[in-house]
């Protein structure tokens, strides 16, 4: 949702997870310490994420890779498979909807490769505090290496 492309897939082992990193010029980001200094033997760029809430690890990982904790749509990737989404008007996605959906939202955003269709619903406001707390997290982490 931050513009990041990002493959994520739990099916796959160390070795392929290590194979992927480095066939597709990736960064690895892992909570196993283990697959993490497997990693960085190799000369692959891994970071060993510690945090223990989603904020936490927001904030730790832009701190290390300057990313903005802020979604702008328009530059989103669909979270299911990774393709830019795009804005699309409210009209063509009649039926594709619930009634619901489509009387109380007005902007849509779908994925043109898998179809899956977002808006800013009931969860956003969970999206937004969590990217809150990870921006004061950061913010807080600067400071204390300024200081
Ligand atoms: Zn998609």
């Amino acid at each position: 949702m931050l513009g990041q492309d990002v493959t994520y897939n739990v099916q796959l082992n160390d070795n392929e997870l290590l194979d992927l990193t480095k066939k597709e010029n990736r960064v690895l980001l892992t909570k196993d310490l283990e697959l993490y200094r497997r990693a960085a033997a190799t000369c692959l760029d891994a970071f060993f994420v510690e945090g223990k809430s989603e904020s936490e690890r927001l904030a730790e990982v832009a701190g290390r890779y300057g990313l903005t904790l802020v979604v702008e749509m328009e530059k989103s990737n669909c979270p299911v498979c990774n393709t830019k989404l795009k804005a699309t008007p409210k009209e063509q996605l009649f039926g594709e909807l619930q009634k619901n959906t489509f009387a109380y939202h007005d902007t849509f955003w779908k994925c043109p490769n898998c179809g899956q269709i977002y808006w800013q619903g009931a969860h956003w406001k969970q999206i937004t505090n969590t990217l809150s707390e990870a921006q004061m997290k950061l913010k807080k982490s600067k400071e204390r290496i300024e200081a």
